[in-house]
């Protein structure tokens, strides 16, 4: 019986029409790449590497890293990975860093903006990962990202670290939808990025202008809001127009009133939190994607947050 359900567990997920959806899930550490196989993840759609380089009072080395990385590879081999760039800044500071004190540490230096400013962190981080001898795919993505000039920037120090190291095994670079402006410009981007990968968490946020550790405003703060709606279709729209693969790794891809929506939406990837992964399966695997196409045009008209997920709600029924 356990090998039935291992081998139910390692059925590639399809909805019930047969589109492929990518069952992966976040991870931050060894642990959580363990507990993502064993609940039968298909991947990691999200690395946050941060684990590695808070509360230390100097910067991981490249080897360091590479062994880090390696490690959880090993762990998910033969699986993809994902490997998110460090994504700090003024909130989650790091004392190596010279970041100053920000006034509005969300809008300030950090994701993406933290490695092009310091680009020996960005370079030291993108050799430990192209020394990485992983036996699956292996993906990088830059966080924060509003402007394609950034991934321009990124992708150039990745082409020429490509070009220097023994490099056996092309890695793609994406990038990260977690600012409207990402969203807004998805075709720009979509057109130069391998895939994109939206983040519910800090789209909502920065959409919504609402903190989302602020538990003064955390009932407003909701990834089916329309107009976070609104931004992850057009970013749908955008990839889709070159064919680039959007996935969501946030918050939105643990919500089971959400998924039917993403994937009406054109999401092909789901990167849940490991604990949510085998519900998250199950769940894709009844849906028809077909139906879940209406189901999310029809929530594009929904005036509220509250009538999506009601919207949502009697979908599910
Ligand atoms: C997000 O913003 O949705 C995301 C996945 O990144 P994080 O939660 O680490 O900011
Ligand atoms: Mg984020």
């Amino acid at each position: 019986r356990i090998a039935a359900a291992r081998a139910a567990r390692d059925v590639p997920c399809r909805t019930r029409d047969g589109v492929r959806i990518e069952a992966f899930a976040n991870c931050g550490s060894v642990e959580d790449a363990r507990a993502a196989v064993e609940a039968g993840a298909e991947g990691c759609g999200l690395l946050r590497t941060e684990f590695l380089f808070l509360e230390r009072d100097t910067q991981p080395t490249v080897s360091e890293q590479t062994a880090a990385y390696q490690a959880i590879a090993d762990t998910l081999s033969p699986r993809p990975l994902i490997i998110r760039l460090l994504d700090i800044g003024g909130d989650k500071p790091a004392p190596y860093l010279p970041i100053a004190a920000e006034e509005n540490p969300a809008l300030g230096l950090r994701g993406i903006r933290v490695g092009l400013a310091h680009p020996e962190v960005l370079e030291a981080q993108l050799r430990a990962i192209l020394t990485v001898d992983s036996a699956g795919p292996l993906h990088i993505m830059a966080p924060m990202i509003a402007s394609l000039d950034e991934l321009r920037q990124v992708r150039a120090v990745l082409d020429r670290l490509t070009a220097e190291l023994p490099v056996t095994s092309a890695v793609s670079l994406g990038v990260m939808v977690e600012t409207p402006a990402a969203a807004i410009t998805a075709d720009l981007l979509a057109a130069e990025a391998d895939f994109l990968s939206i983040g519910t968490n800090d789209l909502t946020q920065y959409a919504l202008a609402m903190d989302r550790g602020n538990p003064a405003v955390a009932a407003g703060v909701d990834g089916l809001h329309p107009a976070v709606l609104r931004l992850i279709a057009e970013a749908c729209r955008g990839a889709a127009r070159h064919q680039t693969p959007v996935g969501v790794c946030g918050g939105l891809a643990s919500d089971s009133l959400a998924v039917p929506l993403l994937i009406g939406l054109g999401v092909t990837e789901l990167s849940a939190a490991p604990a949510r992964v085998t519900a998250i399966k199950a769940l894709v695997s009844g849906l028809d994607a077909a139906a879940c196409r209406a189901h999310a045009a029809a929530a594009l008209n929904c005036a509220t947050a509250a009538e999506v997920r009601a919207l949502a709600r009697k979908f599910a029924a």
